[in-house]
């Protein structure tokens, strides 16, 4: 077959772009396909203004999946100081935000700037506007279907997950390395808005407090299921940090009736905030209780959880039945919601699932069941926390595939 290009990407997200110059560099004649009018992926709609590229707090606890292990070859070759380093030397300075461990370019179009200007210097072909339908295995390489029929040597899949289907996002990563033989986990919306069977979160929007937050499935505690960080009420359901960590859980195991346990107290022990109640309580006996528990909580949910020990309005603090007080001692540190859903995958700003890390050697991210495939970034089966692991980890596979490719 006649070869017209060395390598084939798929993908111009941060995964494609980073794998397709780092391929380009090493003198690879090299083409990247995007269906997007632009390039960038998911990253360009990087929320909060806040487009981190890595965390203060990268480690391998901040990974989430089958096989987490996956991640540290590529983490370890691009790892957050040669990550700085890089966007450095590329004319973008990384600096670490004041809030969540955030590790930010001045904005996240000058990322993609730096990654096209560095991808354009190779001589390598970006092609935007051009929707890849299948790829076929022929005589040593590829046929990619984009239009025309093009080929390649070798291909990297870097065509992302199937969250934010309105914004190029979908299916697609999936269809293709499915057709070449691989196995796909299915894909559930993550980094995403709770939704929630009670009402009453939804009568706090723009309430914002931190939370620990942890999943029972039919009673049972859900291993790993907690998250520590902000927790955001709207008027659709739950949202912020902590949320986002721990939707990853909600749509695999919807079917258990899923429940989510709040701690308005993050960090402490039952006992303290027992303490601290009866300490709050003991110096405010003759307060109406609504503001003795301004102490300890927001006004506005301290109210709610009254009510829901049935506290009428301006009871003082002497008048509660010790019952009461437990009650609300409970609910401080383990408010429990029945969780209905996520906000879906049109909100969400990440998913889990994707090809079996099994099937993919994490040395070079090479697939071990179809030799010249490359599969990286969020198509893989690997989950991370939100606040830049993801786009950390999409850029140091993308590397590595780039370094490894027809090696
Ligand atoms: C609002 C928002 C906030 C986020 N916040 C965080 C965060 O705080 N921390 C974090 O770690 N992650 C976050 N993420 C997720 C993170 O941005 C992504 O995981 C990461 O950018 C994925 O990069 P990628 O290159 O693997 O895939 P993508 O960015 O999805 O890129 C895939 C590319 O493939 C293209 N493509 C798809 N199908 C085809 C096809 N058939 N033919 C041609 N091209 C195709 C798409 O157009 C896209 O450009 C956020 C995402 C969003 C949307």
């Amino acid at each position: 077959m006649t070869v017209a290009f060395d390598v084939i990407v798929i993908g111009g997200g941060l995964s494609g772009l980073m794998a397709g110059l780092t391929a380009a560099e090493r003198g690879l004649s090299t083409l990247v396909l995007d269906r997007n009018p632009g390039v960038g992926g998911k990253y360009c709609y990087t929320s909060m203004g806040a487009a981190a590229l890595t965390n203060t707090g990268m480690g391998l606890d901040r990974f989430h999946g089958r096989d987490i292990r996956f991640v540290t070859d590529a983490l370890s070759a691009f790892d957050a100081p040669v990550l700085r380093g890089w966007f450095e030397e590329h004319g973008v300075q990384l600096a670490d935000a004041e809030y969540y461990g955030l590790v930010c370019p001045p904005s996240g179009g000058d990322a993609v700037g730096a990654l096209v200007e560095a991808l354009e210097s190779t001589g390598a072909e970006l092609r935007t506007e051009c929707v890849v339908t299948g790829v076929e295995r022929v005589d040593g390489g590829f046929r990619v279907q984009a239009g025309e029929p093009l080929q390649a040597k070798s291909v990297v899949l870097a065509a992302g997950g199937a969250n934010l289907p309105q914004l190029g996002g979908g299916d697609d990563g999936y269809r293709i390395a499915v057709s070449l033989g691989h196995q796909c986990e299915p894909a559930y919306a993550a980094h995403a808005g709770v939704t929630v069977a009670e009402t009453w979160p939804t009568t706090l929007p723009g309430l914002w407090m931190d939370v620990e937050l942890s999943l029972t499935v039919g009673c049972k505690p859900l291993r790993d299921a907690r998250a520590i960080g902000s927790m955001l009420f709207t008027q659709s359901g739950l949202t912020g940090e902590a949320v986002f960590n721990i939707s990853r859980y909600i749509g695999p195991n919807l079917d258990g009736g899923p429940e989510l346990h709040v701690n308005f107290h993050p960090g402490m022990e039952f006992d303290d905030v027992a303490q601290w109640l009866h300490r709050v309580f003991g110096e405010r006996t003759r307060e109406p209780s609504d503001r003795a528990i301004d102490f300890m909580l927001p006004a506005s949910l301290g109210s709610i959880l009254l009510a829901h020990q049935k506290v009428k309005p301006g009871a003082r603090v002497m008048q509660l039945h010790e019952r009461q007080r437990q009650g609300l001692l409970t609910e401080m540190v383990d408010t429990r919601l029945r969780a209905t859903g996520t906000l879906g995958m049109r909100a969400a700003e990440s998913c889990s699932g994707g090809v079996q890390v099994r099937e993919v050697d994490p040395r070079t991210m090479q697939s071990k069941l179809v030799p010249g495939l490359y599969v990286v970034g969020r198509l893989l089966d690997i989950c991370a926390d939100w606040g830049g692991f993801e786009q950390h980890f999409s850029l140091a596979s993308g590397r590595l595939a780039g370094l490894s490719v027809l090696q």
